[in-house]
């Protein structure tokens, strides 16, 4: 599916929530069809970012990614280990391998504990550096690795500037030099000033350490300069999955081509090229998503008797982007959304 060594292979990966009724919640109803049959390889070293409007799943796949939630099916194979049904206990070990950063730096942080004692959770919790005082000298030196003050080690939480918290985040997240590092949108909370500082430290971080990183993000201007990869995501289905230079330059899907023709250019000769390509109508509910192409009821270029009853796989298209479409953008249509790619 890409090019080098895949650290994660996913399968045919489903996580459908149940919908409940009843006094004891006993009848199921309906499903939130939240991940819906996506199949990618996240390969070792490389940044793969998954892009999406609210809702279109992104998160879900990340919780999955990492078992903090069950699949209802599929394989997610990390290491040639199929992980996806393993139990708490099979899971311990790899979970060092594994690491999160949440959204939220606000919530994420216990507000009790001290900066120092949170840094430290996993060497606890997986018996690393057992010593009080080597276990403080390594969160030291991770505080600093991640740009905050090492004396700052018996502060709380509330000290902190919302930037500051979430180096607070990257630091407990790489604190046992994981292999992979799932980012579900880290600077999605913070100032713009601030979101750069965080990104560039992520980009520092993968450099120094090796790491292989899955970085979610509802922006795709947020995720241009951060990854080699790019899977834009829609209604819990991959739309288009393709390098970021390709993907950027080049959109296939019509719903990419729709968002990329959001993005403001700088450019003012650009923008005044630009089609700006609305989209009509909401997200349909993942409860009850439309037949065949999920994106048929908005798509400006659907054709009916095609679009809305032969289902779309994920192939190459022109570029060698993999997109889920019957009929991909031509590069005059491309050339509309994306002036920054005519010639
Ligand atoms: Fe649009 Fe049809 Fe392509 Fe779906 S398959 S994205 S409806 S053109």
């Amino acid at each position: 599916m890409a090019a080098g060594n895949p650290l994660v292979e996913v399968r045919d990966l489903v996580k459908h929530f149940p919908i409940k009724k009843g006094l004891i919640l006993s009848r199921q109803v309906g499903a939130v069809r939240a991940v819906d049959g996506i199949s990618f390889d996240i390969v070792e070293g490389e940044t793969l970012g998954l892009v999406g409007e609210s809702g279109c799943g992104k998160s879900t796949t990340a919780r999955l990614l990492t078992r903090l939630l069950d699949p209802t099916s599929g394989t997610i194979s990390f290491e040639g280990r199929d992980i996806a049904f393993m139990s708490h206990e099979e899971l311990k070990p790899l979970r060092r391998d594994m690491q999160m950063i949440f959204q939220d730096p606000y919530s994420s942080l216990n507000p009790r504990k001290t900066v120092g004692s949170i840094i430290a959770e996993p060497f606890v919790i997986h018996a690393v550096a057992p010593d009080p005082k080597e276990r403080k000298r390594r969160v030291q030196e991770l505080m600093e690795q991640v740009g905050l003050n090492p004396e700052h080690f018996n502060r709380l939480p509330h000290e902190f500037s919302g930037g500051q918290r979430q180096r607070i985040g990257v630091a407990r997240a790489i604190a046992l030099k994981p292999k992979l590092i799932v980012a579900d949108e880290p600077v999605s909370a913070l100032d713009v000033s601030i979101q750069a500082q965080i990104l560039n430290l992520l980009r520092t971080l993968q450099r120094d350490l090796g790491l292989t990183i899955v970085f979610i993000a509802h922006d795709l201007s947020v995720v241009r300069h951060m990854c080699d990869r790019i899977a834009v995501m829609y209604l819990g289905r991959i739309a288009e999955l393709a390098s970021a230079d390709e993907l950027y330059g080049h959109p296939r899907h019509p719903y990419t081509g729709a968002l990329l023709s959001a993005v403001p250019v700088p450019d003012p000769r650009l923008a005044k090229m630009k089609v700006r390509q609305v989209l009509g109508g909401d997200v349909p509910s993942p409860t009850n998503p439309p037949q065949a192409c999920r994106f048929h009821t908005r798509c400006p270029k659907a054709v009916a008797g095609t679009c809305d009853v032969d289902d779309p796989e994920l192939a190459a298209k022109a570029g060698g982007n993999l997109a889920a479409c019957h009929f991909p953008l031509s590069d005059t249509e491309i050339a509309a959304r994306v002036p920054t790619a005519a010639p």
